[in-house]
Formats: C-alpha cells, structure tokens, sequence
C-alpha cells in the first residue's frame, strides 16, 4: 500500500467538498473493493475519505410508494430488514446471498452499485426495479447511471447518497454463482410494478443490462416460459475460463425463467 491521508468527515457536504478539492482522493465506504485495489497496488488515492460517520447515508426508510435505502447500509442490515421484507423481498432475498457473511457485514449498497462491478448484484436489482440513484448533486435515473464495466454516470466528487427503489408487484430474482468467487455467471432480475416491466441481465454482459425483448414476452404473458422462449444473443456477452460467451448466454435465459417463477 501507498501513504495516504485519511479523513472522516460527518455530513455529506463535507466529504464531496474534499474529493472537489483533491482529484486523487477516493471515498471508502466498507472497504471491500478499495482495501484489495490499494494492496495490489492497483489504486494509489492520495486521500482517503471514510465515509462511515456521516448518519445521513443510513437508514431504510418507506416515502409513499418508494422504499428509501441510505448508500453506507451493509448488504445485512438490507438483509434482516423489515422493511425491505415486506416492500421488496426479492431484494432482501439478493443482499442475503451476496458473497459470503464477512462480506455482507462490511459491504455497502452505495459501494457496490457506485462499483459497477458486471458481476454484482444490486447494480441488477437498481435497474431491474427502476430506482433512481440520489447522489449530493442530482437524482440520476437507473437506466442513465450504469454506463460501462466499473464506470456510472457518477463524478468524482459526486456521493452516492441513497437509492429510491419504487415498491413493485412483483419481482425476482435469480443467479448462477460461480463456485470459487460466488460472483454472478448470469443473474435476472424482473419486475412488473410502477416502473412497467423490466428484466436486468447481470453477470453475462460487459455492464449490467435491460432485455427488451424479454421484457415485451412478459408483456405479452407474465409467465417463465415467456422468457425461456427468447433467446438472448452470445455476440457481446463475457467469456472467460469461467464460462464461454454461448454459455452466459444461454445462462441468461434459464435465470430469468427462474426469476419469473420466483416473483410469482
Ligand atoms: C470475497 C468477496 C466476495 C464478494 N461477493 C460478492 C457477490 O457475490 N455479489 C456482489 O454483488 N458483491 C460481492 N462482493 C462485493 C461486495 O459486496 C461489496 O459491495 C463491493 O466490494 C463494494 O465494497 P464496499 O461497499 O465495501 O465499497 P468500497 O470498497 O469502500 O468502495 C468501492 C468503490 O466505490 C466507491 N464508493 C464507495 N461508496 C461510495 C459512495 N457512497 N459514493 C460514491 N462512491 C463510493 C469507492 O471510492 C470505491 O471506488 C464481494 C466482495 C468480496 C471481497
């Protein structure tokens, strides 16, 4: 690891005021991801601006038909919380099978959807549910944030405060975990509520995606073989010594059925 500054500031202003002074200083959420970049030396902030005093990225909160998650919420408060079980529990349902328990009692929401890591999970459950991303500047729709692999339509001193998650009709989740890493191979996440329907392809893609024509079958008839009669595209989608791109593609189409099955 490189010398670096830290910092703590307790309200948000404060902490984007920092990074606005300082190109090369990084926020640090639960450390998940940012710990392993600066040991590997693959990141070298100048400084680093923890963001776990500032109590107003907390907290779950319901705003009429909108469930209101604080970004600095680790994947278990999200996990056990009644409120989420009861609004979203395909939501509740992902952030319990995110990595492993050290992993949840440390990640943030705000850190991994801020990451946009093509294997996460929530960066699926944002846009499969139609949420808006508020951040210390603006409200950023969920089908304009996730712009490429690890890059959002976030800027540098920009926070990721709170997701506003519309509460569906139904939604669902599923993945196929890769075994030694437990990240997504493919996952979907579908909904039908507020937002119309959606289906977000996670895992196979170079970013996270919607599939429109997925999402047209279960126009047509909500039901897992609507989905399973559509075939997603290999051309464009990840292929690795995990698993060739046919493979995810293929993936695809057997998650979402399973994601449809599991809304109901
Ligand atoms: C062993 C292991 C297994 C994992 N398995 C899974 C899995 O199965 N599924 C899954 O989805 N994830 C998985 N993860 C990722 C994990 O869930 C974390 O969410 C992810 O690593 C981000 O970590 P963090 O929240 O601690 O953020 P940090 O590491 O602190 O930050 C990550 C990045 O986001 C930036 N950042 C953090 N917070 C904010 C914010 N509020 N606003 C703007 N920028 C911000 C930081 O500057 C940094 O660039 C795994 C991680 C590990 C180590």
């Amino acid at each position: 690891m490189y010398d670096f500054t830290y910092t703590k500031p307790s309200s948000v202003a404060d902490a984007a005021k920092l990074l606005a002074a300082d190109p090369d200083a990084k926020f640090i959420s639960g450390g998940q991801t940012l710990l392993p970049a600066l040991k590997h030396r693959l990141n070298k902030p100048t400084t680093v601006v923890d963001l776990t005093g500032i109590a107003e990225m907390r907290g779950i909160r319901r705003e009429g038909n909108m469930l209101v998650i604080g970004a600095m919420m680790k994947h278990a408060e999200v996990e056990t919380s009644a409120e989420v079980k009861a609004a979203i529990p395909a939501l509740a349902e992902m952030a319990s099978n995110i990595g492993d328990v050290q992993v949840r009692n440390r990640g943030t929401l705000g850190g991994s959807v801020s990451n946009n890591d093509p294997a996460a999970d929530y960066p699926a459950a944002v846009l499969g549910l139609g949420a808006t991303v508020v951040t210390s500047k603006r409200e950023i729709p969920a089908d304009e944030f996730f712009l490429r692999m690890f890059t959002t339509a976030l800027e540098t001193d920009e926070l990721l405060v709170a997701i506003k998650f519309p509460i569906p009709e139904k939604a669902g989740y599923a993945k196929m975990r890769n075994p030694a890493s437990r990240y997504v191979m493919a996952g979907a996440f579908v909904s039908k509520g507020p937002m119309g329907i959606r289906v977000a392809i996670n895992g196979a893609g170079p970013c996270v995606f919607r599939q429109s024509d997925m999402e047209a079958a279960l126009a047509d008839s909500w039901s897992p073989d609507a989905v399973a009669g559509v075939k997603q595209d290999p051309d464009g989608m990840n292929g690795d010594i995990h698993g060739s791109a046919e493979y995810r593609a293929h993936l695809v189409g057997v998650m979402a059925k399973r994601a449809v099955a599991a809304a109901g």
